[in-house]
């Protein structure tokens, strides 16, 4: 990653930066240049590891496993004494169990009961399945066609000890916890905890139990805020109702500032309210005002404030979920230390139309099916207004038609971008 910029550095970088029309691809540009991630570390037990972000790389101390073991239950024998096209005859002379490794020597035309996960006996090298195998009292009888090794898994087959088992920047996941406890570690390093304060602004919000006068509505952003911040796995500081009034603002702010390393609120920043969020926030930091070439979410703030950074998201329930997702959340994650992954697109066929011009980004909120032949098929939720929150509720994914497509017709595949994942 680059060495952090100033808000201002990481603009002229750009030879045709336009804030009023504003790429996608730009405004990630410009904050994962501005954005410094927490440095802290601490060391937790691995399962309190689980969505935290890994602080350094780790090496494995053994070889996973640890010595070569049976993949199956059967019989351990030794390939060369094995007719290739005929049943062989060997001496059963023990049993080897998961964690009781057979002692003794084994002897040329001798053959060890094994079960899953059993150490392989000194000398034998090929593993027979029970169920292939007949057995006489301590005969053992083995059918002709076996292979040399088979069956039987290698010493550091899936780890080699030194070899590099975790990057720093993981978000460490729960195959993740396996795997450091498979490499005997109780412990982790971990960046802190990222504490993100957030807030929503306007006159016209009332918070849930109380009664709403004409023309007002319940704060319903400061509840997906909250959902999306604790999904990310920070600390999250809930700063209420902020009145559009830039003493309120401001000390909301600064409180935030000195808090938390991150603000993210909503409203205020539309053309009509941004004038006084403007004139706060030139006085309090490093911000710069956006109307970024996507829809829904096209109005936006964004920089630091001393080291917390600054995101002014729309305030329509829609837009700031987009924003949230498509730019905050990518930014968040640096700033936690994670090296974050694009989100992985699943293309379908599109079952709806889109009007769209080439030039700006949109978020579409759909459906995703799989057809009966296994192909994915993908329809618009009808109603795409940013304030109709319904249709975050009831999509499953979002389709994203990229910066330069134009429009798409019935048929025609497009990308899209899943809400719920496996793990
Ligand atoms: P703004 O960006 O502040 O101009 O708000 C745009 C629209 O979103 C207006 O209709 C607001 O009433 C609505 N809105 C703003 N903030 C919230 C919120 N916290 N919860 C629900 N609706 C909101
Ligand atoms: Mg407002």
């Amino acid at each position: 990653m680059n060495a952090p910029q100033t808000l201002s550095d990481a603009i002229s970088c750009l030879s045709d930066y336009d804030p009023n029309a504003l790429p996608v691809s730009q405004v990630r540009e410009i904050v994962g240049r501005v954005i410094v991630p927490v440095e802290a570390i601490e060391r937790v037990a691995i399962r309190s590891g689980l969505g935290r972000v890994l602080a350094q790389d780790l090496a494995s101390p053994i070889d996973v496993p640890s010595s070569d073991n049976s993949a199956m239950d059967g019989y351990a024998v030794r390939a060369a004494d094995l007719v290739s096209d005929r049943p062989t005859t060997l001496k059963l002379v023990g049993t080897a169990l998961a964690g009781q490794p057979f002692a003794g020597a084994v002897g040329p035309g001798e053959a060890v009961r094994v079960t899953t996960g059993a150490v392989m006996p000194t000398g034998l090298d090929t593993v027979v399945i029970q169920e292939v195998a007949t057995v006489d009292g301590d005969r053992l009888a083995v059918p002709g066609g076996q292979q040399r090794g088979q069956h039987r898994r290698l010493r550091g087959e899936d780890l080699a000890r030194g070899k590099p088992a975790l990057r720093a920047g993981k978000l460490l996941a729960p195959a993740d916890l396996g795997l450091l406890a498979s490499l005997g570690f109780a412990e982790v390093a971990v960046r802190r905890r990222l504490r993100v304060a957030f807030f929503s602004t306007g006159d016209e919000l009332r918070s849930v139990g109380e009664a709403l006068g004409p023309g007002e509505v319940y704060d319903s952003n400061r509840y997906t805020m909250y959902g999306m911040l604790t999904r990310l796995g920070v600390d999250v500081i809930d700063m209420g109702v902020i009145r559009d009034d830039p003493d309120a603002l401001e000390r909301a702010v600064r409180t935030a500032a000195e808090s938390a390393d991150a603000i993210v609120s909503s409203g205020g920043v539309s053309v009509g309210e941004a004038d006084f969020t403007k004139q706060v926030m030139a006085r309090l930091g490093d911000i710069a005002f956006w109307t970024i070439a996507m829809r829904p979410g096209r109005p936006m703030a964004f920089g630091r404030i001393g080291r917390t950074s600054y995101f002014g998201l729309p305030g329509n329930p829609v837009a700031v979920m987009i924003t949230f997702y498509f730019f905050a959340r990518e930014a968040l994650l640096r700033q936690m230390g994670a090296e974050p992954s694009p989100l992985p697109f699943v293309r379908a066929r599109s079952l709806s139309a889109f009007r769209k011009r080439p030039g700006r980004t949109e978020y579409q909120r759909a459906r995703l099916d799989r057809d009966a032949d296994g192909t994915m098929s993908v329809s618009s939720f009808g109603s795409q207004g940013s304030g109709v929150l319904r249709s975050m509720s009831e999509a499953n994914c979002i389709v994203v038609l990229h910066h330069d497509q134009g429009a798409v017709a019935v048929g025609d595949p497009v990308d899209c971008i899943a809400f719920d994942g496996l793990v």
